[in-house]
């Protein structure tokens, strides 16, 4: 975190350096012999005011939550959250979806030759778009590209064609005829410049150990600053080519396969990558400097071997080998848990790059470090981001809340039980640090909301996490390999995530949606109990910490514990002050509210007399159930001296709740399906009262 405040503070204060330096050259220049440098300099300008506002904003926003969660045990997590979203900041671009002027065509394939010196600041090359054309009377195409890039030629079947820069970020281009719709076709767009950029932008020069280097990072949304795309999230290029000619001294690491490396003469030599899978744009993605490169193997599920190819800083050599190998593991891991490494028959690998922290580039994550938690998390977006896209900024989530899970999963899995409840214990520090707030990205047009690690990254991985205690491991992961194979390289929005849930579950997701994403906030509970005999009552009462949820309905974890033994129970609190009887075989001395940190909640227990009469049956007469034995359902009829509103709960034969709900009106039914055969303990109470206790047997 310190270390990230500090890159801030330092960009901020560069940001406002050459906005100074701007009015000043503004001021001292010979306006009518310098017309058109004006021009670009107050573009520029004020490309550099509005940025620098936004990062004081940020800023101050940034600093304001940061005093929330210092003291947090999570640290290194803050740190790669950190780290993304200042890799993301300085993106603030108004067009958040896709430019409607580029949804008449459909993008199949790029070939992209870009020539870099890393030591300069500039991109000089040609994009090769293949595009299918889909309406009518198609005279014109539209890319989005910055309008600082200067274009030196457009061809299209050998011919010159004509175009404009009519926005800021709009490439218009005139076709000499109309191509039919259905057609297949392409151009080829040759342009150099210096992209625009700032601090921690799309296009970055930079230095390590005296050496140059350049990387590009788009997400989320500049692509358009370096190439001309197609910047939103509609249309995934079915593959692409990527060469690169540089010094022969570097080395370019891109998206894909290294297909060759050539001399070319001069000190000059180009890598050409070949990647042949969709990909969004923000994905595409080149970094040049003099890497040091080697390969760990992958052997995956299928029994065949995949390359890790690791792009490394000669000097940090020693520290990515360490690294790297165990991100092997967690490869394997994930490819076993999941579906497939999504892009098994190319690689997956690492480039190094200096500021940003990570960035999960297709097949190729570009990262500062080859920490455990950083390479397990951007690993996990080549499921969870790459494969599988958000399909909005809003639902971003999908991207960053699986990647942390995942990470978490990680920690569940290799690095020991301290670990991995340190995790939660992070993540429920985060999340609860603050009353409000929703996983829905609220407002897609900042980047920081779009990368709040307390909301897109904790809460959205505690969204999951809470939906694997609800459905259970089974499952919650059947649930999620269904969707990845329905939205394989494409694009997903929550409510597709959501049906897949519910139809490998068949529960009903719509409230915990709506709480857990739509709604804001968390719940506090008090978990009060009371033990007579041989039962013990357990009353749940929750606070919302915002008014956007006025209750949220959840499976609870209450432990009772004493004389050396303990039960587990599962309570579905579905109202305020709920009552349940438990029949523990021990006398209890202990509760505790959710022990394993299921829930992104807060939990007090206390000993109450809530044991408001005897445990006998007062008015047995007043309710029955029919028909017992019962197959999938039985009825439950009240007579007419009796009252609602009551709960019920079915106990098994070890003491367990078996079901448990609450009813107000006089007649109801209670659905038994799925319970195992057997007796069952049928109790009903009323504020805290036994009402009614008699069996009934499920067939
Ligand atoms: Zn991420």
């Amino acid at each position: 975190m310190a270390q990230c405040m500090l890159h801030f503070i330092i960009y901020v204060a560069t940001e406002t350096y050459c906005m100074v330096l701007f009015i000043y050259i503004i001021l001292t220049t010979n306006i009518y012999g310098q017309i058109s440098y004006i021009c670009v300099t107050i573009k520029m300008f004020m490309k550099q005011s509005i940025r620098t506002f936004l990062s004081w904003s940020v800023f101050l926003t940034f600093f304001m939550s940061g005093l929330t969660v210092v003291g947090q045990t999570d640290e290194a997590f803050e740190d790669i959250v950190c780290k993304e979203t200042n890799a993301h900041r300085h993106l603030f671009n108004p067009m958040l979806r896709s430019n409607l002027l580029t949804a008449n065509y459909d993008l199949k394939y790029y070939r992209f030759e870009w020539e870099i010196d890393p030591a300069i600041y500039a991109i000089k090359g040609t994009a090769t778009p293949y595009f299918k054309v889909l309406e009518n009377d198609f005279k014109e195409i539209n890319f989005d590209l910055s309008n600082l890039l200067i274009i030196d030629s457009i061809m299209w079947h050998g011919q010159k064609l004509s175009f404009s820069q009519p926005g800021v970020y709009q490439l218009n281009i005139q076709l000499p005829s109309v191509i039919n719709k259905g057609s297949l076709d392409s151009l080829s767009i040759s342009y150099h410049g210096s992209p625009p950029s700032g601090g921690f932008g799309s296009f970055i020069q930079d230095n390590h150990s005296g050496e140059p280097i350049l990387w590009t990072l788009s997400e989320p949304f500049g692509a358009q600053d370096w190439w001309p795309c197609k910047n939103g999230l509609e249309d995934k290029i079915d593959s692409i080519d990527v060469t690169v000619i540089t010094d022969e001294r570097y080395r370019a690491a891109s998206n894909g396969s290294l297909i060759n490396e050539v001399n070319l003469g001069n000190q000059k030599k180009s890598y050409h990558w070949r990647h042949r899978y969709a990909i969004a744009s923000y994905l595409v993605a080149i970094a040049v400097t003099n890497y040091a490169v080697y390969t760990d193997d992958v052997l995956l599920s299928d029994g065949k071997v995949m390359p890790m190819v690791n792009y490394v800083y000669p000097e940090n050599l020693n520290d990515a080998k360490v690294g790297t190998k165990d991100n092997v593991s967690v490869l394997q891991f994930y490819d076993s848990l999941f579906v497939d490494y999504p892009f098994k028959k190319e690689k997956y690998g690492h480039a190094q790059f200096g500021w940003g922290g990570g960035m999960e580039h297709q097949t190729m994550s570009f990262v500062i470090n080859f920490g455990w938690g950083l390479l397990a998390h951007e690993l996990a977006h080549q499921w969870f981001g790459d494969m599988v896209t958000c399909g909005a900024w809003e639902d971003i989530w999908l991207n960053e809340g699986f990647a942390t899970y995942l990470e978490g999963l990680t920690q569940e899995r290799f690095r020991g039980p301290n670990a991995w409840k340190n995790w939660k214990s992070g993540k429920i520090n985060s999340i609860t640090s603050n009353a409000g707030g929703s996983v829905r990205v609220d407002d897609p047009s900042s980047v920081n909301r779009i990368f709040s690690g307390r909301l897109s990254y904790s809460k959205g991985s505690y969204l999951l996490h809470m939906l694997r205690w609800k459905l259970g491991d089974d499952l919650f992961f059947k649930a999620l390999r269904s969707y990845l194979n329905d939205r394989k390289y494409g694009y997903a929005v929550t409510s597709q995530l959501q049906s897949h849930l519910e139809s490998t579950s068949g529960q009903d997701l719509d409230e915990y949606f709506k709480d857990w994403y739509f709604g804001q906030g968390y719940p506090t509970y008090t978990v009060s109990w009371d033990q007579e005999s041989n039962r013990t009552l357990i009353k749940l009462n929750q606070i919302s910490s915002h008014p956007s949820v006025s209750f949220f309905e959840m499976p609870v974890p209450v432990k009772l514990k004493g004389e050396g033994k303990e039960l587990l129970v599962r309570l579905d609190n579905d109202n305020p002050d709920q009552i349940f009887p438990v029949y523990p075989d021990f006398k209890v001395e202990t509760v505790e509210f959710d022990p394993d940190l299921w829930l992104a909640a807060i939990g007090t227990v206390i000993k109450e007399d809530i044991l408001l009469s005897s445990s006998s049956d007062s008015n047995p007469e007043s309710i029955s159930i029919y028909p017992n034995p019962a197959t999938d359902l039985f009825f439950i009829k009240m007579n007419d001296n009796a009252s609602v509103p009551v709960t019920w709960t079915l106990i098994d034969t070890n003491g367990k709740i078996a079901r448990n709900g609450y009813i107000t009106t006089k007649t109801d039914k209670v659905n038994i399906s799925g319970l195992s055969s057997g007796l069952y303990r049928f109790i009903v109470l009323q504020n805290g009262k036994t009402i009614y206790n008699k069996s009934i047997v499920k067939m």
